[in-house]
């Protein structure tokens, strides 16, 4: 039974799980608070889960008491190895640890589908593997719903709104096609050792198809340019994208002397499908 396992620190002790900095550890200890990032992710019990980086286990034991169907947990310190087998083996059949690099596993090739993701990751392996997972070559992408831990700053991009100084790249990026919210605040003392910084969970639902259509790579690009340089009016930093960016502004209701920051993702995915196929009617 996973309720009779021993307290995490008890855990960190046994089998000295002193956390290194190489690894980007800072541990949640506090099983009330996993149970509830656990809980953010929704309703479990029908669905199999990608965590990435169980560290001792807080969050792993927090999926799986709250009902998780399944679990694989790919965790690159082989120190923690030994902590989530006790865990494995309170739940027989529901977690599978692999040891490695997240940005180096398929998770197809281990799990069944619906798959919700839920990781309290290192702050730079998120990001990238959020970018990842939002940008697969097909959509819908091969998870339902991602509820991650990050900086409050990276939090607060992703889930901005325009006219906002947060608003950029990463938030139009998730918000074409997923709904983000941000479900949890945490200060630096929830974690041991604290980081220097404030944290939040973030959870992200997929949406079936885009908000607005528009070709993925061009809305890139074109959001790219833009924020770059986000200082400067559109006609500046977008020259370069269309020999007639001016009037391709104007046609879809964006003033050329407008920023990057003021422009919602709606006229964004405009401007995308005009740059492709040329004004609308
Ligand atoms: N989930 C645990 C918790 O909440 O206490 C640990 C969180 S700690 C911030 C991040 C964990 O991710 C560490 O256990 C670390 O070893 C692991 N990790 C770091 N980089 C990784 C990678 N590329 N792939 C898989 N795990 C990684």
């Amino acid at each position: 039974m996973i309720d009779a396992l021993p307290p995490l620190r008890d855990v960190i002790r046994t089998h000295d799980l002193r956390a290194k900095k190489s690894f980007g550890q800072n541990f949640l200890l506090d099983l009330n608070l996993t149970a509830r990032i656990a809980r953010a992710a929704g309703d479990l019990s029908a669905a199999d889960v990608l965590e990435v980086g169980p560290g001792p286990g807080g969050l792993t034991r927090g999926l799986l008491a709250t009902g998780a169907r399944r679990v694989l947990a790919i965790e690159k310190d082989p120190r923690c190895l030994p902590a989530l087998a006790e865990i494995a083996a309170a739940c027989p059949g529901r977690l599978q640890v692999i040891e490695g690099d997240a940005l180096q596993v398929d998770p197809l090739a281990h799990l069944t589908l619906p798959i919700k993701v839920v990781a309290n990751l290192p702050y730079n392996v998120g990001t990238e593997l959020l970018i990842r997972w939002m940008t697969p070559r097909d959509w819908p992408p091969f998870w339902q719903s991602l509820t991650l831990m990050f900086q409050r700053e990276v939090a607060d991009r992703i889930v901005a709104r325009p006219g906002s100084k947060a608003y950029g790249r990463l938030a139009l990026m998730v918000q074409w096609r997923a709904e983000a919210r941000i479900v949890l605040h945490l200060p630096p003392e929830a974690f041991t050792p604290p980081p220097k910084v404030s944290s939040a969970v973030v959870h992200i639902t997929r949406l079936e198809a885009p908000r607005y259509p528009a070709d993925a790579a061009t809305l890139e690009r074109l959001v790219a340019a833009g924020f770059n340089q986000r200082r400067k009016m559109l006609r500046a930093s977008l020259r370069g994208q269309h020999p007639d960016i001016e009037r391709l502004l104007q046609g879809v209701g964006i003033p050329p002397t407008a920023r990057a920051e003021e422009i919602d993702l709606e006229r964004w995915c405009r401007l995308a499908r005009a740059v492709v196929h040329g004004l609308e009617g």
